[in-house]
């Protein structure tokens, strides 16, 4: 698993770091980094899942379940369609 700490989203309530105390480090503002890089081994993954899931912000985020983008595949469609849109 890997994951993707934005701390220009993250409000700084340390909910993760609550959750995952090996992976997230508060700095001396009270936002948090990550510890061990992005890479979040076997055994952290329910830990990262957690305070990913409880994170107000969103701003963990899970880079192994993002949808490619690819021009003109079912993704790209699917990412822009809207009811009424000509996408369709
Ligand atoms: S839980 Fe989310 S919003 Fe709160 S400090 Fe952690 S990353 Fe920031």
């Amino acid at each position: 698993m890997r994951i993707k700490l934005d701390r220009t989203v993250c409000d700084g309530f340390g909910a993760c770091a609550v959750h995952a105390p090996d992976l997230f480090d508060m700095d001396d503002w009270g936002y948090p980094t990550l510890r061990g890089g992005n890479d979040i081994a076997p055994e952290d993954e329910a830990a990262a899942r957690r305070a990913l899931l409880d994170c107000p912000a969103h701003a963990i985020i899970d880079l192994d379940d993002r949808v490619p983008l690819l021009a003109g595949g079912e993704a790209a469609v699917a990412r822009t369609s809207r009811p009424g849109s000509s996408a369709e």
